[in-house]
């Protein structure tokens, strides 16, 4: 015998609790198997699961990911990063979204204090280097950087100026690791 498949909508009831187990994208009630999510139900024959793929299941990350994400701390050494998007995927993330930013690995030239390059808030693009068992970006190529840099005294976005950013409210120029194309993203 073959496996069912079909698409299913939440809601859906896909099976009989007494003959399948309720495996991922699905849910119980009433000795019925619903579908949680849209997707592609599979009734599992042999092992007796009903489960529900998402179509547009959460990505994992992984090395060699483009991301972008959120400067949330400054230590002395490094930059914590939250990650929020896979460029190139509308696919949300699962699992760690927190990164870390090591100082020699932020800009191919010499970084002697992380605030000369990132500061909190910071927009930036980087590249995954290790998922396991930490998350480890790395932004040290042109392409990478700071592509939306906010003000440090009124978190105003900041525009560019020659190397630098400049704050048209504090007027007031910061420096930063810049990647190529700042700002023209969103
Ligand atoms: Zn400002």
């Amino acid at each position: 015998m073959d496996n069912v498949e079909r698409t299913v909508m939440p809601g859906d009831e896909i099976a009989a609790a007494e003959e399948y187990v309720c495996g991922p994208g699905t849910y119980e009630l009433e000795g019925k198997i619903f579908a949680s999510v849209a997707g592609r139900l599979r009734l599992d024959l042999r092992e007796k699961v009903a489960e529900v793929k998402p179509f547009n299941p959460p990505a994992q990350l992984k090395s060699g990911d483009i991301v972008i994400g959120t400067v949330s701390a400054i230590r002395s050494s490094m930059a914590e990063v939250e990650i929020s998007e896979i460029e190139g995927t509308e696919r949300g993330i699962t699992g760690d979204v927190d990164a870390s930013l090591h100082v020699s690995k932020m800009s191919s030239r010499y970084v002697e204090d992380v605030r000369d390059v990132y500061r909190l808030g910071d927009y930036v693009r980087a590249r995954v280097v290790q998922v396991s068992p930490s998350v480890q970006i790395v932004t040290d190529a042109d392409d990478f950087g700071v592509i939306k840099a906010l003000c440090s005294q009124c978190r105003s976005a900041m525009v560019l100026k020659g190397r630098d950013v400049y704050c048209e409210n504090c007027e007031r120029a910061e420096r930063r690791k810049i990647a190529r194309g700042y700002s023209t993203v969103e």
